[in-house]
C-alpha cells in the first residue's frame, strides 16, 4: 500500500447503505419512472448515435433546452455528471488549496466532503435547534472566515427546510466570494434562487434531474450561473465528460414536464399524508418543503434512532439513517415513496415504536 494524501487521510466516504428490502426509502429519488413516451423518444434518438465518434464536448442541445426551460442564454448553463459533479467542478475552479469554504449545518454533506477532497479548508456554520439560520450566524461566518465559496441548501437536505429568500439575499451582500445555493429539491419549493442569477452577481444555483425528473439511473445534474464562470467550468471539466446518451435523455426529459409536475403534486399529497401519520407516533417530525421527511426518535420510547432504523429494516424498509451525524442525534430521513411504499413503512414504523405483546403491528 502506498499511503494517500495526508488530508485524505481522515476522510470517510459519503455512502448510503445498500440493503436487500423491499421498500427502499432512502436516497430521495422519484418513486414513479418517466413515462413511456419519453423511453420511446429516447430509445428512437438513441438508435441513431454514432457510437464511433465523441460526443458533442460543448452538449449545445442539451444546454440550449436546458436554457429554453429557465429562460435564460445557454451561455449560462454547465452540464455535468450529476449535480455532485457540477459541484465538484465549481470547487475544483473556486476552492482548492489555500481557500475556504463554508457551508450551515446540518446540509448535504457533500458540499463539505467535495471541498475537503479540493484541498480546501471547510468553515461550518451552525443553524438553530429546529434548523433555521440566523442571519447573525451567517453574518460571523462570512465576516470572521472570508470564505471563497459558500453554499445554501434550499429545500434544505436532511432537514427539508425551505430557506426564506432574505437569507440568499444576505449572502449576497455579504459574502466576499462565490455563493451556491443547491436547489436539487426546487420543484418542492415556492419560490427560487434563479431569479437572483445575473451577470454581475456570483451565484450559481445547481438542479438535477435525479430527483423529480426521475432520471436518478441517467446521472445528470446543471447549473444557471453568470457566462464568464461557466467560461471557467468549462476549462476545468474533463474533455467530452458527458457521454452523447444522456445529452439526448436530458433533452427530451425536458419536454415532459407536465408529467414531471404531477408527480411533484402526487408527492407533497403523501409527504402530507406520511407527516399527519407520523404526528400520532412518539416522533417529533420536521416540517419539510423537499420529497423526504427528517426526524427525531423521542427519547421516552426508550428505543435510538439506529434501533428504530434497524427495526425497519427487519421489516424490509430502508431509509435513511442519520442518527450518528453531528447534530442530527436519534434522526432519521424518509424519502416520500409511492402511496403503497408509504403505507408499508407507516404500518413498519408503528410496529416498531408501539409493538403489541404479540409482536403483531397494531
Ligand atoms: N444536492 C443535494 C442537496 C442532494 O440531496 C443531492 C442528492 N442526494 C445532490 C445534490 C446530488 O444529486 P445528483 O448528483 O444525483 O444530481
Amino acid at each position: 500500500m502506498i499511503p494517500v494524501r495526508d488530508d485524505l487521510r481522515a476522510l470517510e466516504g459519503y455512502h448510503s447503505a445498500q440493503v436487500d428490502v423491499r421498500v427502499r426509502l432512502n436516497t430521495n429519488e422519484s418513486p414513479e419512472p418517466p413515462p413511456p413516451a419519453f423511453r420511446d423518444a429516447v430509445a428512437a434518438e438513441v438508435s441513431r448515435v454514432d457510437w464511433h465518434r465523441y460526443p458533442d464536448r460543448a452538449a449545445t442541445h442539451l444546454r440550449e433546452a436546458i436554457a429554453a426551460t429557465h429562460g435564460v442564454d445557454r451561455s449560462q448553463v454547465f452540464a455535468a455528471n450529476g449535480s455532485n459533479e457540477v459541484l465538484q467542478t465549481v470547487l475544483l475552479a473556486y476552492a482548492g488549496p489555500g481557500r475556504t469554504v463554508a457551508t450551515f449545518e446540518p446540509t448535504y454533506q457533500m458540499h463539505a466532503q467535495i471541498a475537503r477532497v479540493t484541498g480546501a479548508t471547510v468553515v461550518e456554520g451552525e443553524r438553530a435547534a429546529d434548523f433555521t439560520l440566523d442571519p447573525a450566524e451567517v453574518e460571523r461566518v462570512l465576516t470572521e472566515h472570508r470564505p471563497h465559496v459558500v453554499f445554501l441548501t434550499s429545500p434544505n437536505n436532511p432537514t427539508g427546510l425551505v430557506e426564506p429568500v432574505e437569507r440568499v439575499r444576505q449572502l449576497l451582500e455579504l459574502a466576499p466570494g462565490l455563493v451556491v445555493v443547491d436547489e436539487a429539491y426546487a420543484q418542492f419549493a415556492d419560490w427560487t434562487a434563479l431569479d437572483l442569477v445575473s451577470e454581475d452577481r456570483p451565484l450559481v444555483v445547481t438542479r438535477t434531474f435525479s430527483k423529480t425528473w426521475s432520471m436518478a439511473g441517467a446521472r445528470l445534474g446543471y447549473l444557471i450561473g453568470p457566462s464568464w464562470l461557466v467560461g471557467e467550468l468549462d476549462k476545468v471539466v474533463l474533455p467530452y465528460h458527458l457521454d452523447a446518451l444522456k445529452q439526448i435523455a436530458g433533452r427530451l426529459a425536458l419536454r415532459f414536464s407536465d408529467d414531471m409536475n404531477h408527480r411533484v403534486e402526487h408527492i407533497v399529497a403523501e409527504r402530507e399524508r406520511i407527516t399527519a401519520a407520523m404526528a400520532d407516533l412518539p416522533l417529533d417530525v420536521f416540517p419539510s418543503g423537499a420529497n423526504f421527511v427528517l426526524f427525531r426518535v423521542r427519547p421516552g420510547t426508550g428505543l435510538t434512532g439506529r434501533d428504530v432504523w434497524q427495526g425497519l429494516v427487519d421489516r424490509s424498509v430502508l431509509i435513511r439513517d442519520c442518527s450518528s451525524w453531528p447534530r442530527l442525534d436519534n434522526c432519521l430521513r424518509v424519502t416520500v415513496g409511492t402511496a403503497d411504499e408509504n403505507s408499508e413503512f407507516l404500518t413498519a414504523l408503528a410496529g416498531v415504536l408501539v409493538p403489541t405483546p404479540t409482536g403483531a403491528t397494531p
